[in-house]
């Protein structure tokens, strides 16, 4: 059996990169998450998501298909079941979620390893969110809010992982997967 690895971080973290390079250095599998939102350019259907309506994420609700799932920014997002256990068979699965479905997934998983990605510099990032262009006084209100709510569950997390430096970061994640015991 391979271990469940969740990640987490606030927006603009820089998890999306880091998951890459971990997925570079090879052996993990990618859970590829449900969403309701509208892709992003560049995003590709089963790669970066699977692109859902709100009615077939409710079905996969009832239908228990999701392993964890959560709605922020009024947008639906999940973790599909059956993908997760078939690959768990052979390979450390990586989920890269927000921190009500990874709380979730340790109470229906309880060895799986939660690690959240932190800035090196909470204010630096808020800076520098709050350049990051076009939205809106209120989209970023929120995104502010919701940064100040993934940091206050660090604790809750099994480890916590300075994003100062790109390579140091991943090392250390691959470090800390490794020496995770299997329970
Ligand atoms: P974005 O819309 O920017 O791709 O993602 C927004 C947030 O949703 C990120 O924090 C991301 O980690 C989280 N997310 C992506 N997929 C899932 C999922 O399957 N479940 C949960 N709970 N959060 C997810």
């Amino acid at each position: 059996m391979g271990k469940l690895i969740v990640i987490s971080g606030p927006s603009g973290v820089g998890k999306g990169t880091i998951v890459k390079k971990l997925l570079k250095t090879g052996g993990y599998a990618l859970s590829v998450s449900c969403t309701t939102r509208a892709p992003r350019d560049g995003e590709k259907e089963g790669v970066s998501y699977f692109f859902i309506t709100e009615k077939k994420f409710d079905e996969m609700i009832e239908n228990g298909g999701f392993l964890e799932y959560s709605r922020h920014f009024g947008k639906s997002y999940g973790t599909p079941k059956s993908f997760v256990e078939k690959q768990l068979k052979t390979h450390d699965v990586i989920l890269e979620i927000e921190v009500d479905g990874a709380l979730q997934v340790k109470k229906s998983y309880p060895e799986a390893v939660l690690i959240m990605v932190v800035p090196p510099n909470a204010r630096e990032l808020k800076a520098r969110l709050l350049k990051r262009g076009s939205e809106d006084e209120d989209t970023i209100q929120k995104r502010m809010q919701r940064m100040e709510y993934e940091l206050s569950k660090r604790g809750q997390y099994d480890y916590t992982v300075v994003n100062d430096k790109l390579e140091a970061a991943v090392d250390e994640i691959n470090g800390i997967i490794k020496s995770v015991d299997k329970k």
